[in-house]
């Protein structure tokens, strides 16, 4: 049996006709940028997700930048973000001309540590950048109550969480502002890049709508310097096709980690996801822990299993931040766990006799 770590084909071919006629109506009406597929992809997630504002982007990474300089980031201040992510997360600090801090994990929930968040804190602190890993929320409201307190400012880095929750409240409405990725592999994917900031700020929306278009409401009339992030039209229709389903996918990768849960749960060798009391963890992903990672990732792979690390290298230990003077020693959890963690397959369409087979290549690893 082959199993890949995702299969988009798969959800193209089971809304083909919703796809087909978003990108067709596009094309036949000539407003590949902006306009009105733009603005009803808009609207409808606002309405989904139960926000005020959703300003949508070229990207899930464009989208943390112009939150930050939105908020008036830039030299001098520091913002604090999680150690185990994807490097979006940490590099757009540093493109405001802001300082990343990082902070370790969470050694049963893999996001950020909410015991160690306060320590990180200095009187440059403008903000965090609490990561939502894995479709699992952070404990926003240890991180919320020290935030504040001290006048920072929460962002919500939603893009593999579209639609978790804690407590009865959605990914990215509980802080200033949220920001999501739409590349195809997430939770609610595109067929190309995509991105959306959601806020209930009146005036942080109209910059940010601004800023993300050349710093311009209306055509010509630029009233600050800005970029262009901007959404285009055939990702905007093939979103607003996907939209109405995601609620049934969701479900279906919770029903699909239940399953992985059943299977797995006497495999004393790893270790499975912890899910969060009060939370809805969407499974963006599924990771296990084993100690014989390598070795068990290549055992799959004959069987025909596709599996990834995400991710391999923690943010501070990277190339990248060497100059910022980290020691992996500094990061014990995310550093031990980056040899340790593996994604195993997780999309909606995969089936019940596929996790299986998934999980009975794992006990044969065990038992061999
Ligand atoms: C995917 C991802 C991003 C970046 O999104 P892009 O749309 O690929 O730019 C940011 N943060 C996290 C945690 C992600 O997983």
């Amino acid at each position: 049996m082959n199993i890949p770590f995702v299969d988009l084909k798969q959800q193209y071919l089971s809304i083909k006709e919703d796809i087909d006629a978003g990108i067709r109506g596009v094309i036949e009406n000539t407003s590949f940028v902006g306009g009105k597929y733009v603005k009803d992809f808009e609207n409808s997630f606002a309405e989904a997700y139960g926000v005020k504002h959703v300003i949508s982007c070229a990207n899930g990474t464009d989208s943390l930048y112009i939150i930050m300089k939105m908020l008036g980031i830039g030299e001098g201040d520091e913002v604090i973000t999680v150690a185990n992510s994807w490097i979006s997360s940490s590099e757009t600090i540093t493109q405001t001309g802001a300082k990343p801090v990082f902070v370790d994990i969470h050694p049963d929930y893999y996001s950020m540590d909410e015991n160690l968040f306060e320590q990180a804190i200095s009187p440059n602190t403008k903000a965090v950048i609490l990561v939502h890993l894995h479709g699992q929320m952070a404990d926003i409201e240890t991180i919320e109550a020290i935030c504040k307190a001290r006048g920072i400012y929460i962002i919500e880095d939603c893009a593999q969480s579209h639609f978790s929750e804690y407590k009865g409240i959605k990914a990215g409405v509980r802080g200033i502002a949220g920001s999501f990725s739409f590349y195809p592999g997430k939770n609610l994917g595109a067929y190309g890049d995509a991105g959306a900031i959601i806020t209930n700020d009146d005036e942080l929306a109209t910059k940010i709508r601004m800023f993300a278009n050349h710093g311009a409401l209306t055509k010509h009339q630029h009233q600050i310097e800005g970029i262009n992030s901007r959404l285009d039209s055939i990702q905007a229709a093939i979103l607003s096709a996907k939209l109405p389903n995601i609620h049934r996918w969701t479900e279906q990768r919770i029903n699909n980690a239940a399953l992985y849960q059943e299977h797995l749960k006497d495999v004393e060798e790893i270790v499975l996801p912890a899910v969060r009391p009060n939370s809805k963890h969407t499974f963006h992903l599924y990771i296990i822990r084993t100690k014989e990672r390598e070795a068990l990732m290549q055992f799959l792979k004959q069987k025909g299993i596709e599996t990834a690390i995400h991710y391999p290298t923690a943010l501070p230990n990277l190339k990248a931040y060497q100059y910022l003077g980290y020691t992996p020693q500094q990061f014990p959890i995310s550093t031990q766990y980056q040899d340790e963690i593996l994604s195993l397959p997780m999309y909606p369409e995969l089936k019940a006799d596929e996790i299986q087979y998934v999980a009975q290549a794992i006990k044969e690893f065990y038992k061999q």
